[in-house]
């Protein structure tokens, strides 16, 4: 396929640092390796910890997959009432399936893989109706897809309140969070309902005497829209392992999301083709994000405006009329010449931006190109060229030098995680009314947890988990979120 030939000159590190396992067939999912080739280097390298916990948890996914004896041996145990006094030694699982647009999957899978990672569980995933088309297998010679005939069915219908929730067991004294009184052995299944409309005992979830009661328990399906990883360090017992793995906090999700999604080759190609065609050539490549939540709260002509405010102001591209008022040249130099990729479900902002940049196309040396692959107009997650196109444009900005993203969007977050980008922040705007500054600087590149528990596990009562530990704050995009720092 000459579009994913490897181009000369690269690549360098094929293994993002032992990241990745070798292993894998490589054509089978080209941008696993092929990444890093359209990718800058990385300044952070995983840690050889991080690296060596992989290799671990990879073997442990293969004894443990469907197919092998002991997962035949675990699927036994959901026909009991109760898990065995001795779950720790059979295999255990968190089982995910998805829950709102990609970018929100995408930050509950990474979130959830962690926490399997942490507690020695092996995480298998419903893909739902088109993650398969999105993904390739992320652990060498084995799967992570639930297989059919799974016992538990329809993951969709698993809700807050549902029977057989932590918080609903808890309730109802099925399981026991306080070691000291024994209580009852938990049953062999448990939902952890954490997705953004959880209650206070479904946070409780997070707390360290609530995961020594889940500990034994063998099948857990998590479902969350979240990326929960901020309350994962603020437990005590998981923390000395996470300052061990990531001795970088704000890279957790940089090195989980290179680690786990890889496109597969019909998206790759649309990214690799997509980003020769158009972003090669250029000296600098620019991604800018436009995502709007409410078009009566972020009305177009005031969204625009506030996006070439902040280009300029932050000194992104040049100011179309300064092009104009210097020399014109017949040819830009390669090296000034910016490409700027835009994403967005609209089309208006792309035509604005570039007809501004059209009629002074090169001037001063210096040129501007403006492209947009796709404006579907609407999201409409599940319907899979729709996902597709999606998750080709998230790692189009991924391979971008500099980015601007657009506030409350888990989009973005995913894209500049897998860039390596602290980005510009486009400040939502509400009412209409021009947000002042128009975008700023984020503090780190980890996404921001959009709704934190509100319960403080060590103050045993409700409070700030941003004031908790100096390592995870309040969002510069969204103020009440919780983020690495
Ligand atoms: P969030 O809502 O911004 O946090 O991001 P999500 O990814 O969770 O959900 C938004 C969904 O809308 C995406 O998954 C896409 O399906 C669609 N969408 C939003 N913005 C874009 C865009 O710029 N390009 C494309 N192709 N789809 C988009």
């Amino acid at each position: 396929d000459a579009i994913l030939l490897r181009p000369p000159g690269a690549p360098k590190d094929k293994y993002l640092g032992g990241l990745l396992a070798a292993g894998f067939d490589e054509s089978s999912c080209l941008s696993r390796y092929q990444a890093t080739i359209y990718r800058k280097p990385s300044p952070h390298k995983p840690s050889p910890y991080l690296v060596e916990r992989l290799r671990k948890y990879e073997e442990h996914h293969r004894r443990c997959a469907p197919g092998t004896a002991a997962y035949d041996r675990a699927l036994r145990l959901l026909d009991a009432d109760t898990a065995p006094a001795n779950a720790t030694e059979y295999c255990r699982y968190v089982l995910w399936g998805p829950y709102a647009g990609l970018g929100n999957r995408i930050l509950s899978l990474a979130s959830s893989f962690l926490y399997a990672l942490l507690t020695d569980r092996v995480l298998l995933i419903d893909p739902g109706k088109d993650l398969t088309s999105l993904f390739c297998e992320p652990f060498p010679n084995t799967t992570w897809l639930l297989p059919p005939g799974f016992p538990i069915t329809r993951f969709e219908e698993f809700k807050k309140k549902n029977r057989q929730s932590y918080a609903n067991l808890l309730i109802k004294k099925k399981i026991s969070n306080d070691a000291a009184s024994g209580g009852p052995r938990p049953p062999p299944f448990v939902y952890a309902h954490l997705g953004d409309t959880y209650s206070t005992e479904d946070m409780y979830f997070f707390c360290e005497r609530d995961q020594a009661a889940i500990r034994t328990v063998p099948w857990l399906l998590v479902k969350s829209n979240l990326y929960f990883v901020p309350p994962l360090f603020l437990n005590q017992e998981f923390e000395p392992e996470l300052a061990r793995l990531f001795p970088e906090k704000e890279t957790v999700f940089h090195h989980l999301g290179r680690y786990l999604f890889h496109p597969t080759n019909k998206v790759w190609r649309m990214v690799a083709s997509y980003y020769r065609a158009y972003l090669a050539a250029a000296g600098e490549r620019l991604g800018v994000q436009i995502r709007i939540f409410s078009h009566w709260d972020a009305p177009f002509d005031v969204v625009s405006e506030q996006v070439v405010n902040c280009l300029h102001k932050e000194k992104l591209l040049p100011a179309a009329d300064a092009l104009a008022a210097a020399p014109v040249r017949l040819a830009a130099e390669p090296n000034n010449t910016t490409a700027v990729l835009i994403t967005s479900l609209d089309s208006g902002y792309f035509e604005k931006i570039r007809s501004m940049y059209w009629e002074h196309p090169v001037a001063g040396g210096v040129a501007v190109t403006v492209h947009q692959p796709t404006h579907e107009g609407t999201q409409k997650t599940g319907r899979t060229s729709h996902d597709e196109k999606a998750w080709a444009e998230i790692n189009l900005l991924s391979l971008a030098d500099v980015l601007v993203t657009s506030a409350w969007s888990t989009f973005g977050y995913v894209a500049q995680g897998l860039a390596g980008i602290r980005p510009w922040v486009l400040v939502r705007v509400e009412k209409g009314k021009m947000p002042e500054p128009t975008c700023l600087r984020d503090i780190s590149m980890e996404p921001c947890l959009h709704k934190p528990p509100w319960y403080v596990c060590r103050e045993r009562r409700n409070g700030d988990n941003a004031k908790v530990v100096p390592f995870a704050t309040h969002c510069p995009d969204l103020n009440g979120g919780l983020k690495l720092v």
